[in-house]
């Protein structure tokens, strides 16, 4: 048990690696709200931790709205007495258009990607201090590092926002022993909001610039943020783990 006797919050846990990572949570001990825009696929999330005898609630989170993200700490501090560990894993593609200079999807991608992020470790941080402490895990990706073919640029600049954010906090709350790292994802199976990614002819291509020569799998993400959120990396912070199958060493 792994997490055992910590409470934890994750975002878009509707889906995709956010549901892998609030289910191996759950697994390991902890109290797992799983936070969504989808409260169908986000609730059948919380049910099925249940039923497999682990401890959730589904809350439903907008995480581009603040009052939102108060009323969604409130919710964990309220029912399991305080937050011990943020996951900031919800977002949105570059790849659902093909105008690469679309202003509105500028707005929406930083808005989700990165406002959002900011949000959650600014409502974290306030409830890990009332703990004494706590760990944030941020999904960046291999898109924060490096630009890529057929993605809006600002996927690419709001990954590189929660790398550099995750870092500045990381520096100031050190002495609070509030802990902050990136996780960089690769070539995973496809967002719900990818397009030209989601292609098998640009995937195909993409797969030709990783080492392992497959893409990922979504709970070999999960067990790399299961290792920043437990007190296993209790001398890591600011740090990123990039979960590529070598992508950025190439
Ligand atoms: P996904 O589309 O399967 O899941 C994302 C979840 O976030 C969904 O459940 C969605 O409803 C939720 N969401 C979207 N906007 C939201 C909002 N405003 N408020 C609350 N929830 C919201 O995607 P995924 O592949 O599981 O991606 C998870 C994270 O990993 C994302 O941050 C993504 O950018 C990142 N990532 C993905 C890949 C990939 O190839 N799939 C690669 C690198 C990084």
């Amino acid at each position: 048990m792994r997490l055992a006797n910590k409470t934890a919050l994750v975002t878009g846990a509707a889906s995709g690696m956010g549901a892998a990572t609030a289910r191996l949570f759950a697994r390991e001990g902890a109290k797992v709200a799983v936070a969504d825009m989808l409260e169908e696929d986000g609730r059948a999330v919380a049910a099925a931790i249940t039923a497999a005898g682990g401890t959730a609630q589904f809350v439903k989170l907008d995480v581009a709205e603040e009052d939102q993200w108060e009323a969604a700490i409130a919710a964990v501090t309220g029912a399991w007495g305080g937050l011990d560990v943020l996951v900031n894993n919800a977002g949105i593609s570059g790849s659902a258009t093909n105008n690469l200079y679309d202003t509105a999807l500028w707005d929406r991608i930083m808005a989700v990607n990165a406002r959002g992020v900011f949000l959650g470790v600014k409502h974290a941080v306030a409830a890990m201090r009332l703990r004494g402490g706590g760990s944030i895990v941020n999904l960046s990706s291999i898109s924060g590092n490096v630009g890529q073919e057929r993605i809006h640029c600002a996927y690419n600049a709001s990954k590189a926002a929660v790398r550099l954010l995750t870092k500045s906090v990381a520096v100031q709350e050190g002495p609070a022993k509030i802990r902050l790292n990136t996780v960089h994802p690769g070539l995973m199976p496809p967002m719900r909001t990818s397009g030209a990614t989601a292609d098998p002819v640009f995937r195909a291509k993409m797969l030709g610039h990783v080492p392992l020569a497959r893409s990922g799998e979504v709970d070999e993400v999960a067990y790399a943020i299961l290792f920043l959120a437990s007190d296993e990396s209790s001398y890591m912070t600011g740090s990123e783990l990039h979960v590529d199958g070598g992508y950025l060493a190439s």
